[in-house]
């Protein structure tokens, strides 16, 4: 997803196949009726210096990822993986002191101000606690050192013994980076941090974020429902939804050219302010629907404007489909179902794969896939890997090979293919 070629070197974190489920509980006996999968097997890295965008409608599982990612509470499955000298360690094994470093050096600012910064305390008090906790500095250093962080956002001395109410949301966002800077960390978790501000006072924000990211090669994971926010912020985008990836890759080439439709209806949610472009908003209809019971098959085709009546199969249907169409049902030799949306079919030839995904390509919101297989070049190399098309449904590709390494594993936007990699439809059609 996020192409190899800018992030040469370790990821400072790495996220893999991780599912957040909150139970959900009835009755007096307070049993588990079911679960509400916030987000369910997201997978990508943080890179130093760098900032990954996480972007999608409210409810779609950003603040929980954010959570878990900041190792504030624990995911379901998979892991969050942590740089500790150039080796990944899952955050959830690390001893004491190790996870202690962990937590100073990734840090997390929030959208409300108001409610993460303690009504009465000083300010002197919240940005220099962190710094107390940990017994860096103490007496006459510790308010030279806070001077110094407040210097480093725009305030001063003068606004030291002064309680959070005194100032503006911009003001207060301001001590908020302040309190998180303090540790001097390597990983910053931004959660909506301009989206209860104005928009000049949000620019103002954005651009000290810029300038303390260059100043100290800080990582951003910058969560936000507004695409146009992280345009020019992020390097690159993780687009979820329903709590997943809906697609995922560098921002700049996500911009121009998103394929999945909803990242194109978040785009068209905004305003454009390109000139020469009509700022009519199309946006989307309706809301995210309930994560406890997510939609059959693409969880985006209740609300997809390319959405056929394909998009909601489960295998059943495939499999259906197949037995239906003279021919295909023979050549079908094996099915292994690994759930009702995911299963790996087999075919005694090729051509029967290759049919099915002519009949896949018939689908309108398909051609992008071809379009995708007209980038990809070169034939060396990576014989071992096989399409999996992702849904009859998701506009997802994944790739497994050698050289792709782990991202590609789970959800791999489109647009973070490598280049260099040939795609092959081999005997074998694996819809997920
Ligand atoms: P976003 O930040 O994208 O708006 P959230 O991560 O806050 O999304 O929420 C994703 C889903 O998880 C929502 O449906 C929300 O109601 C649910 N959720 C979040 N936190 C909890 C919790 N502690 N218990 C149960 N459900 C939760
Ligand atoms: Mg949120």
């Amino acid at each position: 997803m996020i192409s190899k070629k800018d992030n040469v070197g370790q990821p400072i974190l790495s996220i893999s196949d991780v599912t957040k489920h909150y139970p959900i509980r009835e009755g007096a006996l307070q049993r588990v009726v079911g679960h509400v999968r916030a987000v369910d097997g997201v997978s990508f890295d943080i890179f130093p210096g760098k900032t990954v965008g996480l972007v999608g409608e409210s409810g779609c599982g950003k603040s929980t990822l954010g959570k878990v990612v900041a190792g504030l509470t624990d995911p379901t499955s998979g892991s969050v993986r942590y740089n500790f000298n150039n080796q990944l360690v899952s955050i959830s094994s690390l001893e004491k002191n190790k996870f202690k470093n962990f937590r100073r050096n990734c840090q997390m600012v929030f959208q409300d101000s108001f409610a993460s910064l303690n009504p009465r305390h000083l300010v002197f008090d919240i940005v220099g606690r962190p710094l107390k906790v940990y017994k860096e500095v103490s007496g006459y250093d510790l308010v030279e050192k806070v001077v110094s962080l407040l210097n480093q956002v725009g305030l001063g001395r003068e606004h030291l013994y002064r309680y959070p109410h005194q100032f503006s949301g911009g003001q207060r966002q301001r001590i908020s980076i302040a309190r998180a800077l303090a540790l001097n960390p390597e990983i910053i978790i931004l959660d909506e941090p301009t989206s209860a501000l104005d928009v000049s006072v949000q620019a103002q924000i954005l651009n000290l974020l810029n300038e303390l990211q260059k100043a100290r090669n800080l990582a951003y994971l910058f969560v936000t429902h507004d695409l146009s926010v992280v345009r020019h912020m992020a390097d690159s985008l993780v687009v979820m939804y329903l709590g997943k990836i809906a697609e995922a890759g560098e921002t700049q080439a996500i911009f121009a050219k998103p394929y999945h439709p909803y990242t194109k209806a978040l785009m068209d949610a905004k305003p454009s302010f390109d000139e020469g472009q009509n700022s009519k908003a199309k946006g989307l209809d309706g809301v995210v629907p309930d994560p406890a019971r997510p939609p059959q098959g693409c969880r985006f085709h209740t609300r997809c404007s390319l959405a056929t009546d394909k998009c909601g199969w489960e295998v059943d249907d495939v499999v259906r489909w197949l037995e239906d169409t003279p021919g295909m049902f023979e050549s079908l030799t094996a099915v292994e179902r690994k759930s009702e949306f995911s299963a790996v079919l087999s075919f005694s030839d090729e051509s029967s794969a290759a049919n099915l995904k002519q009949e896949i390509g018939d689908l309108s919101r398909i051609t992008s896939w071809i379009r995708v297989f007209g980038m990809v070049n070169s034939a060396s190399g990576y014989d071992e890997q096989h399409i999996v098309i992702n849904g009859f449904s998701e506009l997802v590709l994944e790739v497994f090979g050698p050289d792709v390494g782990r991202h590609s594993r789970s959800a791999i936007g489109v647009a973070g293919l490598p280049m260099n990699l040939a795609i092959e439809i081999e005997g074998e059609v694996l819809i997920k």
